[in-house]
């Protein structure tokens, strides 16, 4: 059973991993964000709240994010692990996390943070906004999301530092050689598919 959050400054390559890494440990990758965009695609109560937020490249409320995680890795396929891409994200979401995993009875495995230099994100960034046209993926919205980012985020990795959970990956390369070193990292802490 393998629990693992992967947290990263926006342009990472956070989701691209992660549905690898899932796939590779045969776990549901489970992505707020994306959680959140099919809500707002589908018009949702949900997706109507959260819009707003992430147009403006903000945080959508704990509350809203922390129910949304809460009910989504109570679903049996997620009972044999998961992996978290981009939750949690505030200290808030990192001690309601806990709570939920302590009342399951269970625990995080690894923390991946994923690094890379920000010209390379602003590379990336520009080069998303072209593909899939997101909304969030203007100029001075990814400003905003690196500062929220920054500010808000950042400061987890040392919690979990201090947990000895994290493993920290350069995310520059290719996308399977960044994966490899993934995967090397969790195998070294006895993490291997099967385990
Ligand atoms: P992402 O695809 O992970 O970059 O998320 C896109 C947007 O969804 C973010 O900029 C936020 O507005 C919102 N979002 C995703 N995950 C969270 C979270 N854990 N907490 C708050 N907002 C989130």
């Amino acid at each position: 059973m393998t629990r693992l959050l992967l947290i990263g400054p926006p342009g990472a390559g956070k989701g691209t991993q992660a549905s690898l890494l899932a796939d590779y440990f045969g776990i549901p990758a489970i992505s707020t964000g994306d959680i959140f965009r099919e809500n707002v695609k589908n018009e949702t109560p949900l997706g109507v709240e959260a819009k707003g937020f992430m147009d403006r490249g903000e945080y959508v409320p704990d509350s809203l994010t922390n129910a949304l995680v809460k009910d989504r890795i109570s679903q049996p396929d997620a009972q044999k692990g998961f992996l978290l891409d981009g939750y949690p994200r505030t200290i808030d979401q990192v001690n309601q996390l806990d709570g939920f995993l302590d009342e399951m009875g269970k625990k995080l495995d690894v923390v991946v943070q994923l690094t890379a230099d920000s010209e390379e994100l602003v590379r990336r960034l520009a080069k998303r906004a072209q593909e899939q046209g997101r909304s969030d993926d203007t100029p001075e919205v990814i400003r905003h999301r690196q500062d929220v980012y920054e500010e808000q985020t950042a400061p987890l990795i040392d919690v979990y530092v201090s947990r000895s959970l994290v493993a920290k990956i350069d995310g520059l390369g290719e996308i399977n050689d960044v994966t490899g070193r993934i995967i090397e990292a969790l195998a070294a802490r006895g993490l291997t598919p099967d385990a």
